[in-house]
Parts: C-alpha cells; structure tokens; sequence
C-alpha cells in the first residue's frame, strides 16, 4: 500500500512524489550506481522512514552499487554496515531518525557532495533542468519557482513544486493564508502520494 509505506518494487513510480532533494539522489544513483556517504546518509534515512526494510535498503543499495562494479564482498565490508547503522542494528544501537529541512538546508554540502537542498545547492539552470525532469514541465511555473528559491525562500519554493506539478498552473504564494512551505521530505512524499491524481 503505497500510502502507509513503500517496498522495493514502489520505488520507480514513488520517486515522482519524493521531494526534490531526495529525487534528485535517486537520479544520480541512477546515472551514476553510487553516492558518496552525505547523499547516501540523507536517502537512506529518508527511505527507512518511507517504510523500506533493512532487508530492502540492504538490497536496493547492493544492486545499484553492483551496476558500477562494486561488487559484493566490498559492498558487505565497505557499505552493508552504515546502512544497518541507520536502522540501529550496529554501534550504540540507536534507530536513526530522517533530516528534516531546516537539517538538510543548514548542513550544506561541499563542492564534491551531492546531499543538501537543490533550492538552495543548485543554479538557476540546474534547478530549472531539475524541475523539468521531475516533471514540471510549464516552463513559466519553473521560472517562479526558481525565483522564489533565489530569494531564498527554499521551503516555499519546495511547497510550490509540489502544487504546480500537480496542477500544471502557477499559484499565487503572495496571499498570507497560502503559503505551501515543507517542512519535513517524509511529509512531502506522503502528502503527495495522498493527493495523487
Ligand atoms: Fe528537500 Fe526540504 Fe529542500 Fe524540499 S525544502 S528539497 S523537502 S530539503
């Protein structure tokens, strides 16, 4: 059941409704069969708490690792342990919780990392690019949403995506009783499941 948690074979439909930093990490895993450890420790988290079991988490990272060659006896001595780290199989035993915004968009990442929030990490370019591959496809809907991020306004600009993907339309974030700001991955993926079409 896609709204209460999702497994292994949900993810390449579930992407569509990850929110855009986490999207964003699930592409260049895609591309690129690895993540350096911030980007890895920002998904991996945020997928235990979409409802992935270790098992699944295990298998996902495993499988996508392998496709550039890592094969796996490096996966299970170099990788399997910080991702059994997440769900408090290994070390102090503590069950790691996700990042919230304010924790992703404060913890930047540097020039070589690939974690953090796109609003506020990528270029208008690269965002507008972005958008268009998660499928905002409005090319005027991509310009606000890209301003409002330039401005700063990370969470709004995050909020907006979601309303304007949807509904293909731009909105007006001026009005004070509508103001579409994410606060937490977890809840924007579930949000957006709730209300697909
Ligand atoms: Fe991710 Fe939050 Fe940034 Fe949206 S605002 S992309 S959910 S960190």
């Amino acid at each position: 059941n896609l709204e209460k948690a999702i497994h292994l074979e949900d993810l390449p439909q579930a992407m569509f409704h990850m929110p855009l930093c986490m999207f964003r990490l699930m592409k260049r895993l895609e591309q690129n069969h690895h993540l350096k450890h911030g980007a890895r420790l920002q998904l991996g988290l945020f997928l235990k708490d979409c409802g992935l079991s270790m098992d699944e988490s295990l298998h996902f990272w495993k499988t996508e690792f392998s496709k550039g060659g890592i094969s796996s006896d490096k996966f299970d001595k170099e990788y399997a342990y910080a991702i059994r780290h997440h769900y408090g199989r290994e070390g102090k035993r503590a069950s790691y919780t996700p990042f919230s915004c304010m924790k992703i968009i404060q913890q930047r990442p540097s020039a070589h990392e690939e974690h953090g929030c796109p609003f506020r990490e990528l270029n208008s370019a690269s965002l507008d690019t972005l958008l268009q591959t998660y499928g905002v496809e409005e090319a005027g809907c991509r310009a606000s949403i890209v301003q409002k991020a330039q401005e700063g306004h990370f969470q709004v600009a995050c909020g907006m995506t979601m309303q304007m993907k949807k509904t293909g339309q731009q909105i007006a974030t001026s009005s004070e009783e509508f103001s579409p700001t994410t606060t937490h991955p977890n809840h924007y993926f579930f949000d957006s499941l709730a209300t697909k079409e």
